[in-house]
């Protein structure tokens, strides 16, 4: 209960999407007597079950058909980031391109490039996986203030630059805003359908089997179960997002760990918002904070606020500050949303400098793969990228010369000082000039 003696905002151990998919609440254990065995061999390890995992376990078995691919996934499919994120397939999944892109060739054919690949993907999703939810929704990137406004503007610039329709549009308080054609997924369905379409083209997914280290050896790799059970495999490819620190490994990836939380409200109707069309799109509010928001079967599913350091002992709690700092940004975005969220749920992702994934070779012979890292925009760039970390296991290749290619303009990324400083410079000019934004 909180002061005024009303129940407070559940935090169910699971979020939204977990609930509503039938997910298992966090910290469930299977008996150890039906837990399914893994294998002593395989061709391939993958270890994690989320949309980096999968993704990369589909793109092996397509690039070695009859592989013996093993899958292997410390709680349950979708129970890290993946099946708990806000579901936007980004057409914009390297935001740090958007300053780079200026004077890098390479990733402004970048930006178009994972902008394409992104729709793609969103397609074969609805045909191949409908219970995914994947559906069109426009992409509203909204400033709040003028300083925003004109930085929007100039991002706007080079979105346009790189080929991407991008339209301008009315904010809510005549700020500035653009839309781009975008697409959204229920989050912790789309890994399991995933999961589902791994199993019938013959991978092996097994829950509930931590990975303690993965070790190289003569042959391979030696993959260290819970228990000492070991499964030796030609080549493992790490998939582990936030969680790398729960396995040895030759080297660590070098990323950082973020918190970021999401909140559902009730049912609400588009006229109690005050927003019509709200259905129909995924906003980012751009300002101090960051916050993005979608209406998800009538509800306003809403998230933002990073933190640095857990709360309590699990990743799905909500420190009470995040929780009313999120209230209070929902209210200002939808004044007329019921005055408390509904349910709350935090999620980890796995932060690199340049919000870049790290798809490597590691270790003395290469037979572990990295490819973890993806940020806060990882539902997009985990399945363009599967591809990727399949053609870098020994023996692998790269089958479309474009992968290849992104590959190189993913690793030359280091954080654009230059670019960065020219941008605030045209910002400033912009609004020393009074240009007006558009
Ligand atoms: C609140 C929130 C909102 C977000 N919103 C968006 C969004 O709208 N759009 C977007 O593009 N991105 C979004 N993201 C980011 C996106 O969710 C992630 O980038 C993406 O899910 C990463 O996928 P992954 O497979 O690398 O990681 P995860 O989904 O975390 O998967 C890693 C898996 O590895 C397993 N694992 C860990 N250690 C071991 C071990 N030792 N042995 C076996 N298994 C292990 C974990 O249990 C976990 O299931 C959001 C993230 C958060 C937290």
């Amino acid at each position: 209960m909180d002061r005024s003696g009303r129940a407070s905002t559940p935090l169910t151990g699971r979020s939204f999407w977990q609930r509503h998919g039938g997910a298992p609440a966090a910290g469930a254990e299977m008996d150890a007597g039906v837990r399914p065995v893994a294998p002593a061999n395989a061709d391939f390890a993958v270890i994690g079950g989320g949309l980096a995992g999968l993704s990369s376990a589909l793109a092996l078995a397509d690039a070695e058909p009859g592989a013996r691919i093993v899958l292997l996934e410390a709680s349950f499919i979708g129970f890290g980031a993946s099946g708990r994120n806000a579901g936007l397939l980004s057409p914009l999944p390297a935001p740090l391109w958007l300053a780079s892109a200026a004077s890098n060739p390479e990733h402004l054919w970048g930006l178009a490039h994972l902008n394409r690949r992104a729709l793609e993907i969103a397609e074969w999703l609805k045909a191949e996986a409908p219970e995914s939810g994947a559906a069109a929704k426009t992409l509203r990137l909204e400033a709040q203030g003028y300083f925003t406004g004109m930085g929007l503007s100039r991002v706007v610039r080079l979105i346009d630059r790189a080929g991407i329709e991008v339209r301008r549009a009315n904010g809510p308080r005549g700020n500035v805003a653009f839309d781009l054609d975008t697409h959204a997924v229920d989050p912790y369905r789309t890994v399991v359908a995933l999961a589902g379409i791994a199993r019938r083209r013959g991978i092996t997914v097994l829950e509930h089997q931590p990975v303690r280290a993965v070790e190289e050896t003569a042959s391979g790799v030696n993959v260290v179960l819970d228990g000492g059970r070991t499964l030796g495999a030609r080549a493992a490819i790490v998939c582990t997002n936030a969680y790398s620190g729960s396995v040895t490994l030759p080297e660590k990836p070098g990323a950082k760990v973020v918190y970021n939380f999401m909140v559902a409200t009730d049912p609400v109707s588009e006229e109690q918002l005050g927003r019509p069309g709200a259905a129909d799109r995924f906003a980012i509010e751009l300002n101090t904070s960051y916050v993005f928001y979608r209406m998800h079967q009538g509800r306003v599913v809403y998230g933002g606020i990073e933190r640095f350091k857990p709360y309590g002992d699990s990743d799905f709690n909500v420190p009470p500050d995040v929780l009313s700092g999120l209230g209070k940004l929902l209210a200002q975005s939808f004044p007329g949303a019921p005055p408390r969220p509904a349910e709350a749920w935090g999620g980890v992702y796995h932060q690199t400098s340049t919000d870049l994934p790290i798809i490597r070779r590691s270790g003395a012979s290469g037979a572990i793969v990295l490819n973890v890292g993806y940020g806060g925009t990882g539902v997009a760039m985990t399945q363009i990228c599967g591809r990727i970390a399949a053609a870098l296991v020994p023996g692998g290749r790269f089958v479309n010369p474009d992968d290849e290619r992104l590959l190189a303009a993913l690793t030359s990324s280091r954080v654009p000082v230059g670019a960065l400083a020219r941008f605030v410079a045209g910002v400033a000019t912009d609004v020393l000039t009074l240009r007006r934004p558009g």
